[in-house]
């Protein structure tokens, strides 16, 4: 069973949840228990306010049950990807909720710097893998909830393992993760005479931060936009334009950006040729002083040692606030979803707390040539004069691929041939000539399909290849 507004109210028939709430009931049952969820009286009374009354912004299929609440309780199993700054708010939310069939995969063990922000880890947990003590820690403080710990990378499972939950929360920082599980959900939809099978959708709820920035987004793969659709959101690299820093310098870090930029490559501090180390304390210092006359100059305060760092280092704080304001919407949409109770946001939320506060949502839309949710075959357009490193590069550089190390194979005369993969050295080495070769020396011709695998999709992606004259 998995998610569709009408199969989630009925995921239980009649007689089999009628039994699995008594046998809760049995099980559960604690002092001053009510019976039907087998909680302390009164425990679940903020969740049944929504399950159990229908209001103005009720789902118009939506029909108030007593019986919702043993599929949150019980059924429902929701899969939290990241244990982190998103990942401890989302595991508390979603546990305090009501679901209590959790899992949760992080490939991080915990740093002393994680605590101020990490509620879920403690000094003693220094050095542990952060799914498990997080886990542990909800486990204890949660009856009943049951928070199922992977210390893994996401790309370590398959699609048996996705397949088996209701919703997917995302609380990552690396985009790649992102589209690659992006990628296995759209790869996990039925198609049935070309239309899409509802409940094979499995949702997507992604959260994101950056400082005092964030995004909470509901995708329903195959339905609406993918992250690969909004690709051209996710900028390669923030940087500030240079005739700012180099003539009108408004913040203390355009003064920093300044000497890194500017000043240390023509005064040499450390010696020619010698490149600025951030962590090395006295680079960092000169960058430092050499900021602060800067900003005296312009009357510009705020240059500390510790933003110089952060700004020589590329470092964007991690702002607790914004992990819970962000998180909690994820949260919200979760059991919007998951409740089929009320319309989930439509579809991209943006929050921002940098300047005041600011919220805005829009519908971000499919990308009908989306090369990860959309059935058409992509196409590569390209002169039979064009090198295979032309190929390559397109696939890196463009917004809407930004591939990291795509594998090119394609088949000839009924074999695979691979044109070139970089991710294993001894085949870098034999297949690295090709990219200097053309297209047409290589001996593909007009039309040919070209299969590209990269580390930001579990599916191999086809090109067809059409010549330019
Ligand atoms: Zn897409």
């Amino acid at each position: 069973m998995r998610w569709a507004p009408e199969n989630m109210a009925e995921a239980l028939e009649p007689e089999k949840k009628r039994r699995r709430i008594e046998e809760l009931t049995d099980k559960m049952a604690v002092d001053g228990g009510c019976g039907d969820t087998g909680d302390w009286e009164g425990r679940w009374n903020h969740v049944k306010k929504f399950l159990e009354r229908s209001g103005p912004f009720t789902h118009p299929d939506f029909e108030p049950s007593t019986e919702s609440l043993g599929f949150l309780l019980n059924t429902c199993k929701i899969l939290v990807l990241g244990a982190g700054g998103l990942g401890c708010e989302l595991l508390k939310n979603l546990a305090l909720s009501g679901f209590q069939q959790i899992d949760v995969i992080d490939m991080d063990t915990i740093d002393v710097s994680n605590l101020n922000r990490q509620f879920l880890f403690r000094p003693k947990d220094v050095g542990r893998p952060k799914a498990e003590v997080a886990a542990e820690f909800i486990n204890s403080r949660i009856p009943g909830c049951n928070v199922t710990p992977h210390f893994k990378k996401i790309q370590d499972f398959d699609e048996t393992f996705y397949k088996q939950f209701h919703i997917v929360v995302c609380g990552l920082d690396s985009i790649i993760a992102r589209r690659w599980i992006n990628g296995m959900l759209v790869s996990l939809l039925n198609y049935e005479d070309g239309a899409l099978d509802p409940s094979s959708i499995i949702p997507l709820i992604d959260g994101g931060t950056e400082g005092f920035k964030g995004n909470a987004r509901v995708i329903l793969p195959g339905m609406t936009a993918c992250i690969d659709c909004t690709l051209d959101l996710y900028p390669p690299q923030i940087n500030f334009p240079m005739c700012t820093i180099a003539s009108m310098p408004r913040l203390p870090e355009h003064c920093i950006e300044y000497v890194r930029v500017l000043q240390w490559p023509k005064e040499q501090p450390f010696g020619d040729g010698v490149t600025l180390d951030g962590d090395d304390p006295e680079h960092i210092q000169w960058v430092f002083h050499r900021a602060l006359e800067r900003a005296a100059q312009f009357k510009i305060t705020g240059v500390t040692y510790r933003l110089t760092q952060g700004v020589v280092k590329r470092i964007i704080p991690a702002v607790a606030s914004t992990n819970a304001v962000i998180a909690a919407s994820c949260a919200t949409e979760v059991f919007k979803l998951a409740s089929s109770a009320y319309n989930p946001l439509n579809n991209y939320l943006v929050f921002n707390d940098v300047d005041g506060l600011y919220t805005y949502t829009f519908e971000a839309e499919r990308k009908d040539n989306c090369f990860a949710c959309s059935p058409v075959t992509q196409k590569l357009q390209f002169p039979s004069s064009a090198k295979l490193q032309d190929v390559l590069d397109f696939l890196k550089e463009t917004s809407s691929l930004q591939m990291k190390t795509p594998a090119i194979t394609t088949t000839m005369n009924g074999k695979n041939k691979t044109l070139y993969l970089q991710t294993i050295s001894s085949i870098e080495e034999r297949t690295r000539p090709n990219l200097s070769r053309t297209l047409k020396e290589l001996g593909l011709t007009d039309g040919q399909e070209l299969a590209v695998a990269d580390v930001t999709t579990p599916q191999t992606v086809l090109f067809k290849l059409h010549f330019t004259s």
